[in-house]
């Protein structure tokens, strides 16, 4: 068993060490010919990067395939050619024009190519006017005789000379330098710097062998055979591979004379066939027409395009002589004939497929629709289907419909009208095959009426045709009757992709619509944040607490069973003072720093709003269970009692007012009311605290009844003036009179100042009554001094509304100008506590200037109700005002109480000090008259002497005493 390995072992050694056959070596070594050439451009030349070029060089390149052998190509331009074949320099010699028949060599049984001769000259020369051209040709490629023979076409003899040249180089120059207009030449690259002038001849290339070398040629022959029945047409396409641009255009003078006597040509074309044909608004279209424009620009004339709408119109048309032309020919001839045209080479090559159903297998004998009369209906269908398989439609459109409807199973249509009949006519069950099953030519057809001339002109004109042109034509117009359908296409062709699409354009859609609804929501939050935000705190206002309230209440529905609910109000006492000496955002800033204070402090807190004046708050208390909303309110507003304003810490007093939220479905305006009217009401009180109660709440519908009941009475002339007399208490003689208030309405019957001025004094209207009550003095006083009428000076009652009433001085001066009345006849009673603020420097430099001011005018001036508000020393002091009007009630204390009649006393004094009248209201009684006679006082008002009288009757009173 070793024994066998060893000797296997031994064995491989000396296989792997043995030399392994090289297949190159023991392959037959390829034959290789020496092909001599003179260099023709196009047929066969050398370019500068070493690569050979050419119909020739590609013909013999496959010939070489053909026979296994190689070529080897040796340029023998500028040489004796002959010579170098038969001394044996070269195997074969290619593109000489020595033609069969020479008995020097021998010639390859096919010729390999031919190249076209043609004359060129020089720009600018003018053949018609040259009286003699100089014609260079190389002389070793061409023949004299041949160039001679053809050039009498085009010139009279005499009229040139042909000077042979050796080379391209001295020719070149030649025509550079002028020595020669004209050139013979290979057509395939025309030489630069001249123009084209006629074509001359088409020679033709041969294979050349030494005459003994029969045998080669025998094999070449055969060979050249072989390859020739497969592709008989060789020389042919390679050449024109050559012609990338399409062959010059060259015509003859007799070509060019029969173009400009016929530059407009009647002519027709299919219709109904886009992208390859169609008409648009008159105009004929598609891929034919791009071809016929160019055609029309080459030739300088204009094919008139008559439209018709089917084919057999056309030919009816045609055959009867209505065109000269059929733009779009099928390339048959006897369909020419029939049609009595002639043809010219196509010039469009189009395929048909095959349209059918969608994902649906076509029948094995298949029902075909096909159009009427079309030459293709004919040479196609006709032939390959059997008649009773054949559904004739009018159109290629009516054929997809019939497929589509399922009337016929195919239809067979130009591949490029297929897509877009399928697209345009929304064809979508329908597929068109890619299999070509029939190609036709298209051709222009030309009567035969018309010279021959003009179709051998076409002729060259498609030859001359750019091929790369004709196919980007083929491209625009697919594209663009495919763009018109683009989007349907698109769905047509990438239904995964258009779902996508889809999806995206929703989704596109979809963010388009939430980022709408979020700016229209943040444009809502933003709206409704200023609806419901106190701009300068940044605090919620009035509305928002009113949206807000229900819900709330609803939520702390146990305490307000309970009676634990409240809504209360506060303000600053002296509002007007903070505001007169800090910046607007120092005291927001402050406040709301105390309000977020004490909702932490006090977790009850519920909602904090403020009023729109920004001199109230409200909040919503659902106070613990033993806490009264009294003490609440202290504890709130002890913690708030020293509060700092910027750096300054300053003592701030609050009024606060609270309602107790009800039981039942609550009136959330009417409770935000009640809390506001009760907090004017401490405000007008000076309490720190007060609870809304039953009293109130009738009082406050009483206010409410008034307001708006107000207004009205003021129009309709609902308020009077009454007068009560003032007396001298000494003489007991008339030495004024108070006008007051009295209202006299329909609804409510005649009403004290008691039962309304405080409601007005609270909702302003007490201004408006004011000015009312002074015109009417006014003019009560001006009436009567134009009659002659003696007049006593008459207070009007001045609310404290005034001293914060913008443009109250400006009103007052207008009014004392209007009447004219003499000064201090209508005086002027302010309470004291219109004065309350009267704490900074400021404050009272502005009372001050009122006070001052109304003087000037003419008032004269009351300090009205002394002794019961803040009155102070200083007030009367710094106010310099006529009298001073003690109020009824220190009167009726001093009747009782000693403390009260020593200040009464004091008061009357001091009055006296400063030289102001005193007088003193509410005298009922002789005892008060004496008693204020014995303490000093002058003057006085009350029932003793006179009630508040109609003017009437206080003018009968006026009569009486001031006799
Ligand atoms: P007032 O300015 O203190 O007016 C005096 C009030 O005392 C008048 O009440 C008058 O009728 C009343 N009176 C006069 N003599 C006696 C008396 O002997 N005994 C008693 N018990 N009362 C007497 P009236 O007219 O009801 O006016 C009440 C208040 O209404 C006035 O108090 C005044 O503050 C206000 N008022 C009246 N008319 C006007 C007005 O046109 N404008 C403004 N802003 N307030 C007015
Ligand atoms: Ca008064
Ligand atoms: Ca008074």
């Amino acid at each position: 068993m070793k024994r066998l390995f060893l000797a296997l072992f031994v064995l491989l050694c000396l296989l792997a060490s043995a030399p392994l056959p090289r297949a190159a070596a023991d392959e037959p070594a390829v034959p290789t010919y020496r092909v001599g050439y003179i260099s023709v451009p196009g047929f066969l030349t050398k370019d500068a990067d070493g690569h050979y070029r050419g119909s020739g060089y590609e013909y013999l390149e496959q010939l070489a395939i053909y026979a296994g052998c190689r070529f080897e190509y040796i340029d023998l331009s500028h040489t004796n050619t002959s010579m170098e074949l038969l001394a044996g320099n070269v195997d074969l010699l290619i593109g000489s024009t020595i033609q069969p028949g020479d008995p020097r060599f021998l010639f390859s049984e096919h010729s390999i190519g031919r190249t076209p001769l043609q004359i060129s000259l020089a720009s600018g020369v003018n053949p018609e006017t040259q009286s003699s051209l100089r014609i260079g040709y190389i002389s070793d490629v061409y023949s004299r005789d041949a160039i001679d023979h053809q050039l009498a076409r085009f010139l009279p003899p005499g009229r040139y000379a042909l000077l042979p040249y050796a080379d391209y180089q001295a020719l070149d120059q030649d025509i550079e330098n002028g020595t020669l207009q004209g050139i013979a030449n290979d057509s395939l690259h025309p030489q630069t710097g001249t123009q084209p002038y006629g074509n001359l001849y088409l020679f033709s290339h041969y294979i050349l062998y030494r005459p003994d070398e029969t045998a080669l040629k025998d094999h070449l022959d055969d060979v050249t055979n072989d390859m020739l029945t497969v592709t008989p047409f060789l020389p042919y396409l390679l050449a024109k591979r050559q012609e990338q641009k399409g062959a010059p255009l060259i015509l003859t003078p007799d070509e060019r004379a029969w173009l400009a006597a016929h530059s407009h040509i009647r002519a027709f074309a299919s219709p109904n066939q886009p992208p390859y044909a169609y008409f648009e608004n008159g105009e004929h279209k598609g891929v034919t027409q791009d071809i016929l424009s160019r055609i029309e620009h080459d030739l300088g004339i204009t094919f008139d395009i008559t439209e018709t709408s089917t084919n057999e119109e056309l030919f009816r048309r045609l055959d009867d002589g209505e065109a000269d032309v059929m733009c779009d020919f099928f390339f048959d001839y006897n369909w020419a004939h029939e049609h009595h045209m002639m043809l010219t080479n196509p010039y469009l090559t189009v395929t048909y497929v095959l349209v059918h159903r969608r994902n649906e297998d076509i029948p094995s004998s298949p029902v075909i629709a096909a159009p009427r009369s079309r030459n293709f209906t004919r040479q196609y269908v006709e032939r390959y289907y059997p008649e009773k398989d054949i559904r004739y439609c009018d159109t290629d459109e009516d054929c997809l419909r019939a497929v589509s409807e399922g009337q016929a199973d195919i239809a067979a249509v130009k591949s490029i009208i297929a897509q877009a009949l399928i697209y345009r006519n929304g064809f979508f069950r329908l597929e068109a095959d890619n299999t070509v099953v029939y190609t036709q030519g298209t051709s222009i057809a030309v009567s035969e009426r018309i010279d021959p001339i003009f179709v051998r002109i076409l002729n060259k004109e498609i030859a001359h045709l750019d091929p790369t042109a004709i196919q980007s034509a083929i491209n625009e117009e697919t594209r663009a009757t495919t763009e018109q359908t683009s989007l349907v296409s698109y769905l047509y062709r990438h239904p995964i992709e258009s779902l996508g699409i889809l999806v995206l354009i929703f989704l596109a859609l979809l963010v388009g619509v939430l980022l709408v609804l979020r700016i229209r929501r943040n444009h809502l939050a933003e709206i409704s944040r200023i609806a419901y935000t106190e701009p300068v705190t940044g605090l919620h206002n009035e509305r928002w607490l009113e949206s807000q309230l229900p819900d709330a209440i609803d939520r702390a529905q146990s305490a307000r069973v309970d009676g634990r609910l409240y809504l209360v109000a506060i303000c600053v006492r002296q509002m007007a003072y903070y505001r007169s000496t800090y910046s607007r955002s120092v005291l927001a800033e402050s406040f709301v720093h105390e309000i977020q204070r004490a909702q932490t402090a006090f977790p009850w807190f519920r909602l904090v709003a403020l009023s729109g004046d920004r001199t109230r708050l409200y909040t919503l208390w659902e106070l613990p269970a033993g806490l009264a909303p009294e003490q609440a309110a202290q504890q709130v507003t002890e913690g708030a009692s020293v509060i700092p304003f910027g750096d300054v810490m300053t003592r701030i007093r609050y009024h606060v007012s609270a309602v107790q939220v009800p039981n039942g479905r609550p009136d959330i305006a009417k409770l935000v009311s009640a809390a506001s009217t009760t907090l004017d009401l401490a405000r007008t009180e000076n309490q720190p605290f007060l609870l809304f109660n039953q009293q109130m709440e009738e009082e406050f519908a009483w206010a409410s009844h008034l307001e708006t009941l107000a207004p009205k009475a003021l129009a309709r002339q609902e308020f009077s003036v009454w007068y009560q007399p003032k007396y001298d208490l000494a003489t007991h003689t008339l030495v004024g009179a108070e006008a007051l208030v009295r209202w006299q309405s329909p609804e409510l019957g005649l009403l004290p100042p008691s039962r309304f001025i405080e409601v007005f004094e609270r909702n302003g209207f007490a201004v408006r009554l004011d000015y009312y009550m002074l015109g009417h003095v006014a003019r009560f006083l001006e009436d009567r001094l134009r009659r002659g009428l003696p007049v006593v000076p008459i207070s009007v009652n001045q609310s404290a509304l005034h001293i914060g009433e913008g443009g109250y001085l400006r009103k007052m001066k207008e009014t004392a100008e209007a009447y004219g009345l003499p000064a201090g006849l209508i005086d002027l009673e302010v309470t004291e506590t219109a004065f309350v603020d009267f704490k900074t420097k400021e404050a009272r430099e502005s009372s001050r200037h009122i006070i001052d001011s109304l003087k000037s005018y003419g008032y004269a001036t009351s300090m009205d109700d002394f002794c019961t508000g803040y009155s102070s020393i200083a007030m009367l002091q710094n106010l310099p005002m006529d009298s001073m009007k003690i109020d009824r009630s220190i009167l009726l204390a001093a009747e009782h109480d000693d403390r009260a009649l020593r200040i009464l006393r004091s008061v009357i004094q001091l009055g006296a000090s400063l030289d102001m009248k005193i007088l003193c209201e509410g005298i009922e009684t002789e005892a008060q008259e004496k008693l204020l006679k014995d303490l000093g006082c002058t003057y006085g008002q009350g029932y003793l002497y006179a009630k508040p009288m109609k003017q009437e009757e206080f003018e009968e009173f006026m009569e009486k005493h001031l006799a």
